[in-house]
């Protein structure tokens, strides 16, 4: 929970060297809301920067019943055969209004929640959309000091938060379903143009994966790529089998390969830094708004005096802004 202290607090050595408890406790440090944590966070994340970066950082995303912790179990099983140490993160809209995390559920992903070089750890379940991502960051951060390679991060493709996800990392799959008719159908299209890969899941179904692969192939060349250097590629796998997983992985190292000889990772990865300062500080004033009784009793009067007509916005801002010392 938010509020818990971690009974011991996790060195930067015992993170170094890989301890599963020790980088446990410091995600929760970083997830919790109290000051004297966030300082004891800081000073961690200050110490571990310079172990940090080496990953591959992938979001995945898609529908629910798309097949993505399916997908994540067989994926990370494989990058574990290969050598790889593998962290799965999640990013759950939901729970930061419900309080319920359910991505990156252990029990969906067996084979990864009992291997030794597997870290699963579930959305944090309180805050903004903004603050989950930047504390999600961070752990991210804490799991690449931890020595894990790959980052696999998790998210329902609703709402903004396939946005957020895309602004973590460096490569983003969008997991897709043959469906019959249309295959965009209920799809934004927005998800399409933040994916770096397509995968239709599910080939080991019957049905015209194949046809929807076709599909997306040409919905994605009448979208401008994001970069000059990669054309999302469109494949079928089955989560569920492993089928096509290593070509899928294949692409991502590809990607990786060629964005860091063309300097564009390293270009994205200083962006996402800027959104992530600044997405640090929207949280500490939304926190100061709600920690601020004042603020709060008085919010709805400037709201009222604004429709109203007594106030313009700007005025009700500068109200705002006198009420928080800003
Ligand atoms: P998520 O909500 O996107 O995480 O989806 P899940 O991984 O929980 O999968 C939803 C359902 O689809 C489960 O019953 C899975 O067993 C099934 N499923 C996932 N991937 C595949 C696949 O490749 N083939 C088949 N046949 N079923 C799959």
């Amino acid at each position: 929970q938010q509020n818990t202290a971690p009974r011991r607090l996790p060195s930067a050595d015992d993170i170094l060297q890989g301890n599963r408890a020790a980088l446990a406790r410091a995600i929760t440090l970083v997830e919790s809301r109290r000051s004297d944590h966030r300082q004891e966070a800081q000073t961690l994340l200050r110490q571990l920067m310079p172990h940090t970066g080496k990953a591959i950082r992938v979001g995945v995303t898609g529908v629910p019943g798309v097949g993505k912790s399916t997908t994540i179990n067989s994926l990370g099983a494989m990058l574990t055969e290969k050598g790889h140490k593998v962290a799965v993160l999640a990013v759950d809209p939901s729970s930061t209004h419900s309080g319920g995390a359910i991505l990156g559920d252990k029990t969906r992903m067996d084979r990864l929640a009992t291997n030794d070089n597997a870290f699963i750890r579930p959305s944090p379940s309180a805050g903004t959309l903004g603050g989950v991502a930047a504390k999600t960051r961070e752990a991210m951060l804490l799991c690449e000091a931890a020595g894990y390679d790959v980052i696999l991060i998790e998210t329902v493709g609703v709402g903004q938060s396939e946005t957020s996800v895309a602004n973590l990392t460096d490569f983003f799959l969008v997991l897709m379903l043959a469906g019959a008719g249309d295959e965009l159908q209920g799809i934004k299209k927005g998800i399409i143009e933040l994916a770096d890969m397509i995968a239709v899941n599910k080939a080991d179904e019957k049905g015209n994966q194949d046809a929807a692969a076709a599909e997306y192939r040409s919905a994605l060349r009448i979208l401008s790529p994001a970069s000059t250097q990669w054309k999302p590629p469109v494949v079928t796998i089955s989560g569920l089998t492993g089928a096509g997983l290593e070509e899928l992985w294949h692409h991502i190292e590809k990607h990786h390969e060629i964005m860091t000889a063309a300097g564009e990772l390293s270009t994205k990865r200083q962006k996402q830094d800027i959104r992530w300062m600044w997405a640090m500080v929207e949280e500490r004033i939304q926190e100061r708004i709600a920690e601020n009784i004042a603020a709060k009793e008085r919010i709805p009067d400037i709201e009222n005096a604004l429709t109203s007509g007594q106030i313009s916005p700007m005025a009700g801002a500068e109200e705002i802004f006198k009420l928080l010392n800003i």
